[in-house]
């Protein structure tokens, strides 16, 4: 065994391959896999090989497409069979909230370039004729679903990386890995040591082991899951075509063709963790003892929507375990803290997405970054605040919830409330409706009267419109307030603050006193952050972004460290409130003997309000008067008396993040990941107005930034003004133009304040200029729309900056 290496990768499930395979494809070929038994000894061998392109997220269904690619091009590199059946398949919509996710999906896939198809009832029985249609609206058709070979399939990746230069070591065990001062790490097997520049772990059902030994916790869990082939069934085997995937969400199942009869999995509605406390060593290529019972009810209710099943005798049982992370997407990349240790873990379906996530480890370790957003695949998406407590009941929640419909406003109830500042009971006891960010609780809007205390999810306009209303109105006309928890906040400090923030930050980095808003580039000129920095004095700057990117900006922070700058992350050290509309600046000065008059737009100075020490910043993401107070967590709920009292007067009503979403869309600001992130550019979206050309910094993405300035862009972020009926736009809806998808919407509201449909989205350069007509798909129906530049609230931002 060679004893010092690039990359070693811990693993040969069918992850742990493809990433092997990718870091070959890519140009490194001195990378070793190290497997404790044979390749696909962990789950990969006994899967069940389903692969589809369905997922909530752009990017992961994007990469669900690459990897079912790929599998062609594997097979024709190695010469191996990946034992592919790609048989089309549909998820059916028993009812119009299912139905309406088909459509929002299919509308995404228009611009995605996928080409699905809505069935109706009779299509569904002519393309799947065992389906009972009893009750079903109809189903999404994906013509890239299928099935193949597991082992095969990890072989042929296995096969194609030793082809490109890679070792494999099976029966190789890694006891230890050792991290060196200088970043490498030791691999300590039983075979001996490897000296590594790279450690990825790839350990499937032992990733928690695995990660252990780099003190590490990964928030994942094993889970039993159960799927069963039947014996040959007549209208199986007596078609001339292979029988299609089923995906049935009403009843928590997937079936196909297996040889000449089916095979149905399931996830149940009781499921059970497998393993909670550690998955033990001498697990080996074993299954474990079936469980009917478990699945049941899912049995019953696969026998009423596929009669034939019921006479069907049963060939095997598979029941095994594999990992899930608390969302259900895997856990790749970077692990913040950690340096030269690589994730690849919890990737649940690893035939579906294997391809993908091998992929963008290995950009993301050869060339720094990946071609594409993976914040919903990046392991930075939890913090340290996540614990096996926390990951039990969260992953039981979305193995129950695997096939069900994500609503763009579902709230998931499990391990909840975890985290919460001290204002929960206060804002609890107004009738605060709760979300969650980064596992912290963050109100959505404040029921009033006898009003539900539950948003009920949906596509459409919910129950919350009425109470965003209220709450719009009481910001437009009066004063809102709410928390400034969930931001990303950073203490910079040191002599050598401010160069460190000219050569991160591509924007101007403020004077003190002032704030100057700002994207952060990757190298590649995409936009990896979106920044408020305040100076507070020479050497002292404070920064906010998101609050979930906080893991993402940091390891960016600690990767750029240097000598004389102290970067500190104090999202949960620093809260408070904002507060806005046009009798903010009345409020506060009740609060504060500091003269608030002279606090201008973008300024930030320090200032005792009520008892408290704050920062307070005048800046409005509210597109009104708006100032953001920061005070210790410990005297929050002092500031708060104090606030809550002086605004008695000024009819102060909190607000929340529904209103905030609407407000914004009154001056068309933008978000973070859904307008401004890493697949889109400064140029693409406007953000190249903060940049400072003129500062004389070799800032990171300069050069790339340069160009595209030079070269224009094909593409261009405009808002839209919706002719909506019922429903706004949430994100990857297809924009129409003379007949053709021409781009696509990332976010929108309905702006309570001018009563119309706003939002934003990409269209080419040259027609993304005012005053365009164009259509928005909105679940299945054309709406017309118009592009705009600005809307009719404030359009010289006096409001915000007067
Ligand atoms: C019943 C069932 C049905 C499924 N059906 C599907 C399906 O239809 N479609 C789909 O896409 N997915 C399916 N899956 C999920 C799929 O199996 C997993 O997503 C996939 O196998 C994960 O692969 P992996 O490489 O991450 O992990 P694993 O397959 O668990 O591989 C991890 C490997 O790491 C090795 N290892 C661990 N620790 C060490 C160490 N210290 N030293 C050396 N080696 C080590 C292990 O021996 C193992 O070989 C199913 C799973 C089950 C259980």
């Amino acid at each position: 065994m060679q004893t010092t290496i690039r990359v070693a990768v811990i693993g040969g499930g069918v992850v742990g391959c493809s990433v092997l395979y990718h870091l070959t494809k890519l140009g490194w070929s001195d990378v070793m896999l190290l497997e404790r038994s044979e390749l696909t000894s962990g789950s990969s061998w006994h899967a069940a090989g389903g692969f589809h392109t369905l997922n909530g997220d752009t990017n992961m269904a994007a990469l669900q497409g690459y990897t079912i690619g790929l599998y062609r091009e594997l097979e024709k590199i190695t010469g191996m069979s990946c034992g592919l059946h790609q048989t089309g398949g549909l998820t059916l919509a028993e009812t119009q909230d299912r139905f309406d996710y088909m459509l929002a999906e299919r509308g995404k896939h228009r611009h995605m370039g996928l080409n699905t198809e809505i069935l109706g009832p009779a299509e569904i029985k002519e393309r799947c004729p065992i389906t009972n249609i009893d009750g079903v609206v109809g189903a999404l058709w994906d013509p890239l679903d299928g099935h193949l070979d597991p082992s095969g399939t990890t072989h042929a990746y296995a096969k194609a990386a030793r082809m490109g230069g890679a070792t494999i070591h099976t029966h190789t065990k890694v006891i230890e890995t050792n991290p060196r001062p200088d970043g490498t790490w030791d691999v300590v097997t039983d075979k001996g040591t490897v000296h590594a520049e790279h450690v990825v772990n790839a350990g499937g059902l032992w990733a928690r082991e695995v990660a252990a030994m780099a003190g590490l916790y990964l928030p994942l869990m094993p889970m039993e899951h159960h799927y069963i082939v039947t014996d040959d069934i007549p209208e199986i085997y007596e078609r001339e075509t292979e029988h299609p995937h089923v995906v049935d969400p009403a009843g928590e199942s997937y079936l196909r063709q297996e040889g000449r009869g089916l095979c149905i999995g399931f996830y149940e509605k009781k499921p059970r963790a497998w393993a909670v406390d550690g998955t033990r060593w001498d697990f080996g290529h074993e299954l474990l003892p079936d469980d009917l019972d478990k699945i049941a009810d899912s049995i019953a209710f696969s026998y009423e929507r596929f009669p034939v099943l019921q006479t069907a005798g049963v060939k095997s049982v598979i029941h095994g375990p594999f990992t899930f992370a608390p969302d259900g997407n895997p856990l790749v990349g970077p692990v913040p803290g950690l340096r030269n240790y690589w994730s690849a873990c919890a990737v649940m379906a690893g035939f579906s997405q294997g391809g993908g996530v091998g992929l963008m480890l290995a950009q993301w370790m050869i060339e720094g970054e990946c071609e594409r957003d993976t914040s919903a695949m990046d392991v930075a998406r939890y913090g340290s605040w996540t614990t096996a407590g926390y990951t039990l009941p969260k992953v039981m929640e979305n193995y129950r919830t695997r096939f069900s419909v994500s609503y763009p406003n579902e709230e998931k109830p499990a391990a909840r409330p975890f985290r919460t500042t001290p204002m929960y009971d206060i804002f609890d006891q107004m009738g605060a409706v709760w979300g969650q960010q980064f596992g912290l609780e963050v109100p959505n809007y404040f029921a009033e009267g006898d009003e539900p205390r539950y948003e009920t999810p949906s596509f459409r306009r919910s129950n919350a419109f009425a109470a965003t209303a209220r709450e719009v109105a009481a910001v437009r006309e009066g004063v809102g307030f709410n928390e400034v928890q969930n931001f990303g906040k950073y203490s910079v400090t040191g002599p050598g603050a401010r160069a460190w923030l000219d050569r991160l930050m591509a924007g101007r980095v403020p004077a003190p006193g002032r704030i100057s808003l700002t994207p952060m580039l990757s190298r590649s000129g995409r936009i990896i952050g979106d920044f408020t920095i305040s100076c507070l004095a020479e050497g002292d700057f404070r920064l906010t972004a998101s609050y979930g990117a906080q893991g993402y900006h940091m390891r960016w922070f600690e990767t750029h460290a240097e000598e004389g700058v102290r970067v500190e992350n104090i999202s949960d050290r620093s809260t408070g409130f904002q507060i806005a509309g046009p009798r903010a600046a009345e409020l506060l000065q009740g609060c504060t003997r500091a003269d608030i008059s002279r606090l201008r737009f973008l300024d930030v100075a320090r200032m005792t309000v009520g008892m408290a020490d704050c920062i307070v910043q005048r800046v409005s993401y509210t597109g009104d008067l708006g100032y953001e107070i920061y005070c210790d967590p410990m005297a929050q709920r002092a500031l708060w008396q104090v606030l809550w009292q002086a605004g008695q007067p000024l009819g102060l009503k909190p607000f929340g993040m529904r209103a905030m979403m609407s407000l914004r869309m009154d001056r068309l600001f933008g978000s973070w990941l859904r307008e401004y992130g890493p697949d889109y550019t400064p140029g693409e979206t406007g953000l190249d107005r903060f940049i400072q050309w003129s500062k004389p910094v070799d800032f990171i993405g300069r050069t790339a930034a340069e160009a595209e300035r030079k070269q224009g862009t094909a593409r261009k972020l405009i808002g839209l003004k919706i002719d909506a009926a019922d429903s706004d736009i949430h994100g990857d809806e297809p924009i129409w133009l003379n007949g053709e998808v021409m781009g696509f919407c990332t976010s929108g509201s309905y702006s309570h304040h001018l009563g119309q449909s706003l939002a934003h989205g990409f269209l080419p350069t040259e027609v993304a200029r005012p005053g365009t007509e164009v259509e928005v798909e909105i679940l299945g129906q054309m709406r017309k729309a118009v592009t705009i530049t600005e809307t009719d609230f404030d359009p010289e931002a006096r409001r915000m900056r007067g």
